[in-house]
């Protein structure tokens, strides 16, 4: 069995996933390199010259974090015909979206599904007329009794808790009226804004047995019923019109070619100056300049620069003058979900399509397993700290107490929590952070501005609230100008003489 984590580090049996990414890896590395998955299926060799004369030093604005806000924001910065530099520590773009291929398959690592009801990206997809597909649904769904699974026809299977949802949320519609303006309501809201998850279920006083009909998606989202914030996933009912039907549909649909698509038709467009393997170190202000230091000792300036960067990874770059408090609660405290892990697992049986919902705390590890598409893997997801998902006996364990036939043929994990350009998976505030900290966050510390799904007005915690801060980031009044240095055309990307074909739509060298 195959599982490791984003590091690339083997975890258990069997062999490496390493392999997969070799040879991106290793031409880059020959030449201070990086490697970018151009496709879902491609990781190709790329490279900057750190050496090139022509290399600038100077940029009109930095964008630090080449994820899906940093890139939306990148494209916006070029269009207003600004000298834009990208810097990302990874050997990819993408940071919490990573479109990979596993076992002969596309897989989606991190995010994967986008939905018409999220403005922003159903944009992109419509702009650069990128193709999604539709899950095909499953033909068994397992849901959780007090004394185990029970297999339900899918059109019965959550009726009763589409029920419970929408009592759980009752006031959502009416405390977000406008739900991309999640303060609207502000003295709504401050009457939910210290509940957890947990507490709106304990406030409901449930039977036990629907009380576990709802904390297989209250401790996905919140990382555990306990640590999540009511509002957060309130406002995402709001934000669905207020209906279980829509709220559950926007797991459906995914860019067909990968969510890398979308990032790469927009650096396509962009043609931004792109570092990879550019981990960030340090951020200094001065007066009239913003000083950006690599961890390779790398330095570049700019009057301006967009730290779109996880919120939990503020932590570790050193900031001069030092972030303002609201910054620094955030990081400190951490705005993800820490602990969950995504697995895609080769099921030699069953074959069928299903869906299996686990309760928190009743040692059933996969709050969400399935096969949504015949032939494809399975995907699961954990939040459960006691779980060691590096034990395929555990795993295979887990899967047989819903399905007692199951046999895993293999797996693969992703840790995003424990990599140390994420230190967590999707957005999702806890407790008092709405009212307390998320008009905060997004006010820029001097020259330096915030950007990420983690501090999006909508849709945080997913691609589409990216999109949505790129937008807003790069929309501030001091980035609207005109260019400070008038900018060429097409900037560049650096990428070496293999592979070239498939930048295609990049300027290249
Ligand atoms: C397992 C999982 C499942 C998800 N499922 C969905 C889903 O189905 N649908 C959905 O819409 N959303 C989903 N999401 C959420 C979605 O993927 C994220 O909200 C979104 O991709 C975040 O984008 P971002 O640009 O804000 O941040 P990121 O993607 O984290 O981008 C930040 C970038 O900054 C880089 N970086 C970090 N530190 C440094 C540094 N020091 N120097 C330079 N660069 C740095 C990172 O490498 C990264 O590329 C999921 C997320 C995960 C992890």
């Amino acid at each position: 069995m195959t599982h490791e984590n984003e590091s690339g580090r083997p975890e258990g049996r069997g062999l490496p996933r390493r392999s997969v990414l070799k040879a991106g890896v290793a031409g880059g590395l020959a030449i201070t390199g990086a490697a970018v998955a151009t496709s879902a299926t491609t990781a190709v060799a790329v490279a900057e010259d750190a050496k090139d004369p022509n290399l600038r030093r100077h940029f009109d604005v930095i964008v630090v974090g080449a994820g899906v806000a940093g890139v939306t924001a990148t494209r916006e910065l070029r269009a207003k015909g600004k000298r834009v530099l990208l810097l990302e520590a990874r050997n990819r773009v993408g940071g919490r979206t990573w479109t990979d291929t596993w076992r002969g398959h596309m897989i989606e690592r991190g995010g994967t599904w986008v939905d018409r009801l999220q403005p922003h990206v159903w944009r992109e997809l419509n702009r650069y007329q990128l193709p999604i597909m539709a899950d095909a649904g499953v033909v068994k769904s397992f849901m959780p009794t007090l004394t185990g699974f029970e297999e339900l026809d899918p059109s019965v299977a959550y009726i009763r808790q589409g029920e419970l949802f929408t009592k759980f949320f009752e006031d959502s519609t009416r405390i977000y009226p406008k739900p991309f303006s999640p303060l609207h309501r502000r003295d709504l809201v401050a009457q939910y804004d210290g509940f957890s998850l947990r507490d709106r279920l304990n406030q409901m006083k449930l039977t036990p047995a629907d009380e576990i009909l709802l904390t297989s998606w209250t401790s996905l989202y919140g990382g555990t019923s306990e640590r999540g914030a009511l509002t957060h996933i309130q406002q995402w009912w709001a934000l669905s019109g207020g209906t279980f039907e829509a709220f559950h549909g926007v797991n459906t649909y995914r860019p067909k070619l990968g969510t890398v698509s979308i990032v790469n038709a927009m650096l396509a467009e962009a043609k931004p100056v792109l570092k990879l393997n550019s981990p960030v170190k340090s951020v200094v202000q001065n007066p009239g300049k913003v000083t950006v230091t690599t961890r390779a000792g790398e330095v570049f300036t700019a009057p301006e620069v967009i730290m779109a960067v996880p919120v939990n990874v503020w932590r570790n770059i050193t900031f001069s003058p030092a972030l303002p408090a609201a910054h620094r609660e955030a990081t400190t405290a951490g705005m993800g979900v820490t602990e969950e892990r995504k697995l895609w697992i080769d099921l030699a049986k069953p074959s069928y399509r299903f869906v299996a919902e686990s309760p928190e705390g009743r040692g059933d590890p996969f709050c969400y397993i399935g096969r949504f598409n015949d032939g494809d893997p399975v995907v699961a997801f954990t939040v459960d700290t006691t779980f060691n998902e590096n034990d395929g006996d555990a795993v295979e364990r887990a899967i047989r107490r819903i399905i007692p036939e199951a046999k895993v043929r293999d797996y693969v994990v992703t840790n995003f929590a424990k990599d140390e350009f994420a230190l967590g998976t999707g957005g999702y505030r806890q407790p008092y952070q709405l009212i307390r900290l998320h008009e905060k966050l997004q006010q820029p510390h001097g020259r330096v501005k915030f950007a990420g799904s983690d501090i999006a007005n909508g849709w945080n915690g997913y691609i589409d609230g990216a999109i949505e801060d790129g937008l807003r980031v790069a929309g501030s009044p001091t980035l609207s100008g005109p260019a400070a240095v008038a900018a060429s055309a097409e900037e560049r990307i650096f990428v070496p003489k293999v592979n070239r074909q498939s930048y295609r739509g990049l300027s290249v060298r």
